[in-house]
């Protein structure tokens, strides 16, 4: 009987869909947070322990949890770790699996095993923790894990920068990187994405802002400051205007608008399909081009946004969710923007996961031997596919 792990459902690649039949075994009442000493800055959690509440054990302790996917108050440490889910803060502090360094899982066809614990450093066997790590449900299930925090920053301030194109918003974000500012979160918003978010941002989006980049300054109290000042200054060169936000509300309110920025531009026109690839950094214009190009030969109107300082970009294709033709132009769109990726060196997922809704497409990303590996460790943990059949591949 197949076994489809679920934790929030809120991914956005169909992992958790039980496509053929079988059994969900959804981790929402494993809430136990099992052990947690912030002296020794670990927690050994439940999987089914909200990323959220992570986060705010962590911050009331004075320590800090680096991930921060969107949708924090649904989504769950299991499913965290299963798509090793990134967000905004993962530029400097890294995606989930960063933060893991243990699981107990369930491996098939039944047995409980734990690999990690509260450990710096492990290198006894084959790093199988990092293996469940962004496995999306098709080698075992996660049951819980240990994490390693940090301690938090004092500060923490958003800067937002706008430019007249793509490209002058992209050698901005060029400039940051070469110029090694430790900024926190680097992230970016093409033009499409401005024209239909923009009119809520806290900032006055200036006339002709074709491209806007997003960075957070942060640590101690005067280093937040000092880092403030750089990233204002070098994101400076090139832009119409610059804008920071140092109280408490404003930053609250700055966020709030760009967590809406996806729900904004899905209201557009109903719906979007949202796709998720990353790039080498370098190549970041060549695919925020590309995903306006592809829309328009399909007749679509698309932007994207994402983790700029990580190349991974969140390309939408605005549809009428109850136009069916469009639905399979948008599909046929994404398939192209996988193409696009790929050829320039990157990736067909940098956070959500292959899931079902990429099912087919790994093998073009790593054709021959690299695919062939990936299915023998399948075949090796989960000989009879037991494990989420379908998908991940
Ligand atoms: C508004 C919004 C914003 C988002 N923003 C981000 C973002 O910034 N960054 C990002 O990375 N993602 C983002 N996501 C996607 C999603 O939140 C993440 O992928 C998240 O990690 C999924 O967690 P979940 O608990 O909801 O997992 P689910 O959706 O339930 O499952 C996801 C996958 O993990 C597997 N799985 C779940 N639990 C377990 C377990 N215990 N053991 C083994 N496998 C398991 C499932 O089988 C499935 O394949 C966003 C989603 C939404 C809706």
């Amino acid at each position: 009987m197949p076994v489809v792990p679920r934790g929030g459902g809120t991914g956005l690649a169909g992992g958790c869909v039980p496509v053929d039949g079988g059994v969900v075994v959804a981790t929402g009442r494993l809430t136990r947070v099992r052990s947690f000493e912030p002296s020794t800055w670990f927690m050994h959690a439940d999987a089914g322990v909200t990323t959220e509440t992570v986060q705010r054990l962590a911050r009331e302790n004075g320590l800090f949890f680096g991930p921060d996917p969107g949708a924090a108050e649904q989504s769950q440490l299991g499913g965290n770790i299963a798509t090793n889910a990134g967000g905004p803060h993962a530029f400097k502090y890294g995606v989930t699996g960063r933060w893991v360094t243990g699981v107990d899982v369930v491996l098939p066809p039944g047995e409980p095993a734990s690999f990690g614990g509260p450990l710096s450093k492990d290198v006894a066997g084959y790093d199988l923790t990092h293996l469940l790590v962004g496995s999306e449900g098709t080698l075992g299930i996660v049951t819980a894990a240990w994490l390693r925090l940090l301690p938090a920053p004092e500060a923490a301030y958003p800067v937002i920068a706008f430019y007249d194109s793509h490209a002058a918003g992209c050698a901005a974000i060029a400039l940051v990187v070469g110029s090694g500012l430790d900024v926190a979160v680097l992230e970016y918003l093409d033009r499409g994405t401005l024209a239909l978010s923009g009119a809520a941002c806290p900032a006055d989006v200036p006339a002709g802002a074709a491209f806007a980049v997003i960075a957070e300054a942060d640590g101690d109290a005067d280093g937040a400051l000092r880092r403030l000042r750089e990233a204002k200054d070098t994101l400076g060169h090139g832009a119409l205007t610059v804008r920071s936000y140092e109280a408490r509300s404003e930053i609250a309110s700055f966020w709030r608008w760009r967590d809406g920025v996806s729900t904004a531009v899905a209201a557009a026109r109903g719906g979007k399909v949202s796709e998720d690839v990353a790039v080498p950094r370098d190549r970041l214009l060549d695919i925020v081009e590309a995903s306006v190009d592809i829309g328009r030969r399909h007749g679509l109107e698309s932007c994207s946004w994402g983790h700029a300082g990580d190349g991974n970009v969140h390309a939408s294709f605005l549809v009428d969710p109850r136009v069916p033709e469009e639905l399979n132009r948008a599909e046929t769109a994404a398939g192209e923007l996988f193409a696009a990726a790929i050829a320039f060196g990157g990736t067909i997922s940098g956070e959500h996961g292959t899931g079902w809704v990429k099912r087919g497409f790994l093998s073009r990303q790593w054709p021959g031997p690299a695919f062939r590996a990936h299915e023998a460790v399948k075949r090796a943990l989960d000989p009879t596919n037991l494990m989420n059949p379908g998908k991940k591949r």
